[in-house]
């Protein structure tokens, strides 16, 4: 299909309806898009700021005809939507990023597999379908080490650190026959990413490696810039090009490094879509990840990712409202501080509500304005 613009008034169609879907629905429609939302979920984040929420099941192929039909473009907030959906739709409408890239992205195994035969370097892993693999596993790898399960795996949903043994055996039998990942256990010295976006002619534009912290395995806190070297920064974000390459995607990637002990830069994952550690750039970069990959799919120009300012950004979680609503008015009293709230109805542990970005004429003072203003929400 020969490339088209899709200019403001066009309908930009997402699929899934979580967060993401909801900072770039808003963003669509500040540029004056009408947008469409397709999940299996009703009253989504992103479905309340949708001019259209459907709520079908990605197998259904006569909601997604009908989705394809009423939107000019469609892209995803979550990769692991069935391939075969995105085929289905490739039919009437432009699918970015592109449905191969999904096929790898979203099946661990696959995406280890693709980035080592690239000669990128990736944490030592081994397939494990069966107990022989993952003994097999443990003997090539030592341990400790992590078991992943190689599809739909998230917020360090679906892995389990393996100690021992016993532990290993236990772990696979929980994950009852699904195919996993064994990994080494890394030390790790830091996590970084990059997220960039490459155009269909190939323009390619990164924002600066943020550093993340995690809690319990989930995204805790962004610092914007890194503090890394400017080698490292120059080698992140050249491995991010390589992959987006080779992948030849027309999108938005971001990628997650671990940088261990030893100083070794290796990729931990990819997300072919806005990423939790680019909400910073809503308040801090002069073009935002939600208007690039708008742009990116829309094919307008690629907007510029310079970050204006430090920031840090601190995640929400579910655990804030355990002892009743947080405290809004006395968090809102900092500044430079901005809240984001997702609209979900019910608090879980873990689960992520919404987000604060600070920004501060140093990452340190950010970093110290995100974590007052986050324990002011917990008096
Ligand atoms: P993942 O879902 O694979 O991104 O893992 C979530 C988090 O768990 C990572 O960001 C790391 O903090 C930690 N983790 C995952 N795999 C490993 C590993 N092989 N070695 C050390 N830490 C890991």
């Amino acid at each position: 299909m020969t490339s088209q613009v899709h200019l403001p008034g066009s309908t930009l169609g997402i699929l899934g309806s979580g967060q993401l879907g909801r900072m770039l629905a808003l963003t669509a429609k500040r540029l004056g898009y009408r947008v469409h939302v397709f999940s299996p979920e009703r009253d989504t984040p992103a479905g309340q700021v949708a001019d259209l929420e459907i709520t079908a099941d990605y197998t259904d192929l006569t909601a997604l005809k009908r989705f394809a039909q009423g939107v000019d473009v469609v892209t995803i907030e979550f990769e692991n939507i069935p391939v075969q959906a995105l085929a289905a739709l490739q039919q009437d409408v432009p699918v970015y990023p592109q449905p191969p890239v999904l096929e790898i992205t979203q099946h661990r195994l696959r995406e280890k597999q693709f980035l080592s035969d690239l000669g990128i370097p990736v944490v030592p892993f081994v397939p494990v379908n069966n107990i022989q693999e993952l003994q097999a596993g443990m003997a090539q790898l030592g341990l400790p080490a992590v078991l992943k399960t190689a599809g739909f795996g998230y917020d360090g949903k679906g892995q389990v650190r393996l100690e021992t043994e016993a532990q290993a055996l236990a772990a696979y039998e929980a994950f009852a026959g699904q195919a996993c990942v064994m990994e080494r256990f890394v030390a790790l010295e830091r996590e970084i990413s990059v997220i960039a976006a490459r155009a269909e002619d190939g323009t390619f534009q990164a924002y600066r490696p943020v550093e993340n912290r995690h809690r319990h395995h989930i995204l805790d806190f962004t610092l914007a810039p890194a503090q890394v070297s400017e080698a490292l920064e120059a080698q992140a974000i050249q491995l991010t090009r390589r992959i987006l390459e080779a992948l030849n995607m027309r999108g938005l990637l971001c990628v997650e490094f671990f940088i261990t002990q030893q100083g070794e830069l290796l990729v931990n994952e990819l997300a072919p879509r806005p990423h939790n550690s680019g909400h910073y750039t809503i308040e801090a970069a002069v073009c935002d990840q939600f208007e690039q990959q708008l742009r990116v799919v829309c094919g307008l120009p690629l907007g510029d990712p310079s970050l204006r300012q430090p920031a840090a950004m601190a995640n929400l979680l579910g655990d804030l409202w355990m002892k009743g609503e947080p405290d809004w008015q006395t968090a809102l009293g900092l500044s430079p501080v901005y809240l984001h709230l997702y609209g979900k109805q019910e608090a879980r542990a873990g689960r992520k509500m919404g987000h604060l970005t600070a920004l501060g004429n140093s990452v340190e003072a950010a970093f110290q304005l995100a974590q007052q203003a986050r324990e002011r929400l917990n008096r």
